[in-house]
């Protein structure tokens, strides 16, 4: 049934445009969580969006189910093919072109292979800056980056992946290619299409390339690592920074002190920046397109005034960009040494703002009175409501007998997430890994309508079924 599919797939891609062979084709099969091991008949890797169209109206006539696949580091699952393996994997790794730049518009023209990385640099080179950044930046593209409305470390100031598109090219689910590649700011000409696509992890269509918005790239910088007592604390902080700061406010990242402890521990060039120990801490920088905009005097007054009310417990402002580099490397590096510690059950979640402080102790208190032990560690992009709230097994526990709890923890904690009207994913996706809380969470209205929408562009059901969706 799939061999004459197959066969036709290969001899439009050419040899360099496909893997079918065991090795080529493991690394898109897993994960980085690795909790779901996929299998596929083949992976093509067409070269333009022509070709995409060829593959995906193929795949069609075959009734072949297709999982598009970016750089992998998803976090959801949402890119791994099903275990039936009776589907290909679209890999988009060689659509890797900048097609144009224009500093005047403030706008780049890249297609969805491009590295993240890549096109943060190309910005740079013309002294504009693209501000999508996030810890796996070096290898996820930004046709996965769109495809999951990717947030990280600058949405306070610049939006997620959603604020920075200005248009899309998408190959439709039928094979028919929307060439949506505006750069306009202002654009009523009835329902906003692209919006469809950014956030639907590969079920609607395959994005292959997009407009993008820049900015004036920041010539200033000013990085502090800030000990506080609590999240309430941070918080406090955080409101009142915003406005101190003349709104050069551009991260804002809260650390608990065991996040930090697993940081120094497992990763290599992490020390502690402070002389004693806190429980808790936030890194603050502020940016500015301008060379004198004074940012550490402005950094250093305010934190003095936050020393001397109490608020601040102590506080250490980066002297240059080695030491704000080392700063850095602490908040990436409580996230990588999470693995070190055993099993950990993750949370991607959001509240109002206003409400990040109590939603922290009330799932904390919620989750050590179902598992005493159990070591919360939450961290992230507070300034945006989204906490990475993951639970680290209890020392010395039994790592997959923690792990097979993943869904009885998810319930504790989302339960919560409910009560103060927040989201079960900020940044992260629903891919696999949330499909059942979405259903469980989502009122059925909204279910219903994403239900529609999804049969109106993919009747068939083809593109990257068992994802997002939960079964009706
Ligand atoms: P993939 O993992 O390949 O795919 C993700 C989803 O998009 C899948 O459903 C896939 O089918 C679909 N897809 C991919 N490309 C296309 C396309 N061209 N057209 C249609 N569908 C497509 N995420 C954040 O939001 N914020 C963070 O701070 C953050 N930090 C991270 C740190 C680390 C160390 C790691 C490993 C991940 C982090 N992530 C973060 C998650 C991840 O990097 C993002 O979700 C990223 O946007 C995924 O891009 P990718 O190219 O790897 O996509
Ligand atoms: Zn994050």
């Amino acid at each position: 049934m799939t061999e004459p599919v197959i066969s036709k797939l290969k001899a439009l891609l050419g040899s360099n445009g496909y893997r079918d062979d065991p090795a080529g084709i493991a690394p898109h099969l897993v994960e980085s969580r690795d909790l779901y091991h996929g299998k596929t008949l083949l992976v093509a890797r067409p070269r333009d969006t022509a070709e995409v169209a060829a593959v995906v109206r193929l795949c069609r006539e075959a009734a072949m189910p297709i999982v598009p696949q970016g750089g992998n580091t998803g976090l959801s699952g949402g890119g791994v093919p099903n275990e039936d393996g009776r589907n290909i994997v679209l890999a988009l790794d060689r659509l890797n072109r900048i097609r144009r730049i224009e500093p005047e518009n403030y706008s780049l023209v890249a297609e969805a292979g491009c590295i993240l990385a890549q096109i943060q640099e190309q910005a740079r080179n013309h002294d504009r800056l693209f501000p999508l950044s996030l810890g796996a930046e070096g290898s996820c593209q930004i046709g996965g980056n769109i495809s999951t409305n990717a947030g990280g470390v600058q949405v306070l100031r610049y939006g997620n992946m959603r604020e920075l598109v200005l248009g899309l090219e998408v190959v439709l689910p039928d094979g028919q290619i929307w060439d949506g590649l505006k750069s306009l700011r202002k654009d009523n000409t009835g329902y906003d299409l692209k919006q469809l696509f950014i956030g639907a992890e590969g079920t609607l269509g395959i994005v292959t390339a997009a407009s993008l918005r820049l900015f004036p790239l920041p010539l200033e910088a000013a990085t502090a690592l800030v000990a506080i007592a609590d999240p309430a604390a941070a918080m406090a902080l955080f409101n009142r920074a915003r406005g101190a700061t003349n709104d050069q406010l551009s991260a804002f990242e809260l650390m608990p002190r065991i996040g930090l402890d697993f940081a120094i521990r497992h990763i290599e060039g992490c020390a502690d920046p402070l002389a004693d120990r806190y429980p808790n801490y936030v890194l603050i920088e502020l940016t500015s397109s301008s060379p004198h905009s004074q940012l550490d005097p402005i950094l250093e007054a305010f934190l003095a005034e936050q020393l001397d009310n109490g608020l601040v417990l102590d506080a250490v402002i980066a002297k240059n960009r080695g030491e704000a580099k080392a700063l850095w490397r602490l908040r990436e590096g409580l996230v990588l040494a999470q693995r070190q510690e055993g099993g950990s059950i993750k949370h991607d979640v959001s509240v109002p703002v206003a409400a990040i402080a109590e939603f922290i102790a009330e799932a904390t208190a919620a989750v050590t009175a179902r598992l005493p032990g159990i070591r919360p560690v939450p961290f992230g992009h507070v300034g945006d409501g989204n906490v990475h709230f993951n639970l680290s097994q209890p020392v010395g526990a039994d790592r997959g007998e923690f792990l097979a709890r993943w869904g009885e923890f998810n319930r504790i904690v989302h339960d919560v997430v409910a009560r103060y009207h927040g989201s079960i994913s900020a940044e992260h996706g629903v891919g696999r890994l949330r499909r059942e809380e979405l259903g469980h969470y989502k009122a059925p209205v909204e279910l219903e309508l994403m239900r529609k929408i999804k049969a109106a562009l993919d009747p068939e059901g083809l593109m990257n079924p068992g994802k997002i969706l939960p079964d009706a």
